[in-house]
């Protein structure tokens, strides 16, 4: 891999059935994918997904962590203060207020952790295709990202609605906090 190629690490968070490996393999096809490794599990059985990608003419690797729920309750983040990642992506489904609700507690502890202070967190509503089984309105997704001072999307993998915005955004906001944490 060339020497200028950057890596970060992103955390992709969310309880099953959210979508979290459909994004990842969303992400997959995008045009600003340059090389898409082969996936790894890591020892403590999540999952690590390695894309290169092409964002303003720079390439750089994203290596998205796939957090198992088990991870997600308590303790989870404690392993994190030890090395961090460098981006956090909590999504949820706009069809299950289940999912948003868990992300509540999960960005509170986060915070009491300070992990939230100078990194990238975007906040992810998925599904949005799904307009008659909505739960969680666009108002509670973006009360939620700006309580915590995060970014939010909404997004639907299904029609590969926003999720290349997505992709870029997240480069752009690791770079823009980069060297600031
Ligand atoms: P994970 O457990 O968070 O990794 O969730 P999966 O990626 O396995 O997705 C769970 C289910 O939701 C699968 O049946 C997906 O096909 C479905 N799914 C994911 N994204 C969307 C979406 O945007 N719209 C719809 N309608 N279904 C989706």
């Amino acid at each position: 891999k060339p020497e200028h190629v950057r890596t970060y690490r992103v955390a992709l968070l969310g309880v099953p059935g959210v979508g979290k490996n459909a994004l990842v393999n969303q992400f997959m096809t995008s045009e600003c994918i340059n090389v898409y490794e082969r996936s790894q599990s890591t020892e403590d059985s999540s999952l690590d997904i390695s894309l290169n990608v092409v964002v303003n003419g720079i390439e750089c690797e994203l290596v998205f962590t796939i957090v198992s729920s088990a991870k997600m309750d308590a303790g989870a983040s404690d392993c994190w203060t030890q090395a961090p990642p460098d981006a956090f992506l909590l999504q949820y489904s706009v069809t299950d207020k289940g999912s948003w609700e868990r992300l509540e507690h999960l960005l509170a502890r986060l915070q009491s952790r300070d992990l939230l202070r100078n990194r990238a967190a975007i906040l992810v509503g998925n599904k949005t295709d799904l307009v008659r089984s909505r739960a969680v309105s666009d108002a509670d997704g973006k009360g939620l990202a700006s309580s915590y001072h995060t970014k939010f999307v909404e997004i639907s993998v299904a029609c590969n609605h926003n999720v290349d915005e997505l992709l870029v955004g997240l480069v752009n906001q690791i770079r823009l906090h980069e060297g600031a944490a």
